[in-house]
């Protein structure tokens, strides 16, 4: 009987479609086989507070969370997601357009709308589904987006999802912007994206100049300002805030996942035809929307973060001493001043940077090991997010475990 010829042997991985990974994975063994912890795989055991948790089976002060505000535990945040769980269940099942839109989630919107002082709020799933929504759908085949080099992953998903032409500039640089902005044909449709706080060294846009050379090529702008929200500007509406732009951006993105200490992003603008984004939206039309004990711990997380005027002093205040401290230390950081509530310090390698994280970690200090290609110029570091609820005792204590860490290591 003839047989029909069998698919050829695989070669070796040439069709293993994981083959892609090999070089990751080696790394990942590489580090893994020196008796290292896996900065990638902390399980926290137990969340005593907003700056505290039982990880890997010690107690460990937590400067690697986006939990800038310290709002998790907040027993008003607390109390209105309990009620919304009770009252609402646990999911809407549903897209916002059809039947997940719950009060809630209009109450959210009405304090994002609130605390922005804008016309519109858009509440998505997550921030990096906001991007990705807002962006690719107002800039598609033939516009033109200008962004920052070292912009998030999600803005660059955004801008690919679209199929806009994109034009990235060297990072915070405002001559390289307006050379870019100076080169589109006359009549493309624009759009310049910026953050506030840059997430990688903590560093900040300079968004006045920006935001002005932009108007001037007829750009419009959206800022994406998920790390300055709660914090940066006098009623903690971000660096469009604290830099006097907030009426000239057009679109301010931004997350529930960070100083609103839940999960959710959302997008404000005054532009008068922003609701028509509601139904042509894809990554807001074609998904659930977030459930109501979510929306409600977000909305009284907002409306409390628009009188945290004492907390944001405090932040201020937390990230100030800790940059200095680690400077006199003699660690090498990202930005010559504290400028958000990040603080990068460089590693001088990945080699090194694991080793210092483990360290650390084992001296009861949990900080973000960043890496390429997520960081810029290929640099490796150890990212120190503060809370506002870090005690100035804490801050002493996370400054003595850097130091015996730093020696250890020989990284000092
Ligand atoms: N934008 C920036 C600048 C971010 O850093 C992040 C998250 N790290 C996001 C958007 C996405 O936010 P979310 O966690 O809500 O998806």
């Amino acid at each position: 009987i003839l047989q029909p010829d069998k698919p050829e042997a695989l070669e070796g991985d040439d069709r293993d479609l994981f083959s892609k990974f090999d070089d990751i994975i080696a790394l990942r063994e590489g580090l893994l086989s020196q008796g290292r912890e896996d900065p990638f795989n902390l399980v926290m055991e137990k969340v005593l507070s907003p700056t505290r948790a039982i990880c890997n089976g010690r107690e460990t002060i937590l400067l690697g969370t986006y939990n800038y505000m310290g709002m998790t535990f907040d027993p008003d945040v607390i109390e209105a997601g309990k009620r919304a769980l009770a009252d609402f269940g646990s999911g809407t099942t549903g897209s916002r357009v059809l039947n997940g839109t719950y009060q809630g989630h209009k109450e959210c919107e009405e304090a994002l709308r609130e605390f922005y002082g804008m016309d519109h709020a858009m509440v998505f799933s997550t921030g990096y589904q906001a991007n990705l929504g807002i962006i690719s759908t107002i800039a598609g085949k033939g516009d033109y987006i200008v962004l920052d080099i070292d912009s998030h992953a999600s803005i660059w998903d955004g801008c690919a999802l679209g199929n806009a032409e994109v034009v990235p500039f060297k990072h915070n640089d405002v001559e390289a912007m307006e050379k870019r902005l100076r080169r589109i044909p006359e009549g493309a449709g624009k759009l310049v994206i910026l953050e506030g706080v840059y997430s990688m060294l903590g560093d900040i846009a300079p968004l006045k100049e920006m935001v002005a050379v932009a108007k001037k090529y007829g750009a419009m702008v959206l800022v994406d300002e998920a790390h300055s929200m709660g914090f940066i500007g006098e009623n903690g509406r971000g660096v469009v805030e604290d830099a006097g732009v907030i009426d000239d951006v057009d679109f301010i993105i931004g997350t529930f996942s960070k100083s609103v200490g839940t999960v959710g992003g959302f997008c404000v603008s005054n532009h008068p035809k922003f609701e028509i984004m509601r139904l042509v939206c894809r990554p807001y039309v074609f998904t659930a929307s977030l459930p109501p004990s979510v929306v409600a711990t977000a909305a009284t997380s907002i409306r409390k973060l628009m009188d945290a005027a004492d907390k944001r002093a405090h932040l201020w205040q937390n990230s100030r001493t800790l940059h200095k401290g680690l400077r006199d230390l003699g660690f090498k950081l990202g930005t010559e001043e504290a400028q958000s509530a990040i603080i990068a310090v460089i590693m001088p390698d990945l080699e090194k940077g694991a080793h210092m994280w483990e360290a650390l970690i084992r001296g009861g200090l949990y900080v973000n090991l960043a890496r390429p290609p997520a960081t810029p110029a290929n640099m490796t570091l150890l990212r120190c997010s503060l809370c506002a609820e870090h005690s100035e005792e804490e801050v002493g204590k996370i400054l003595d475990i850097f130091d015996k860490a730093g020696s250890e290591t020989g990284i000092i």
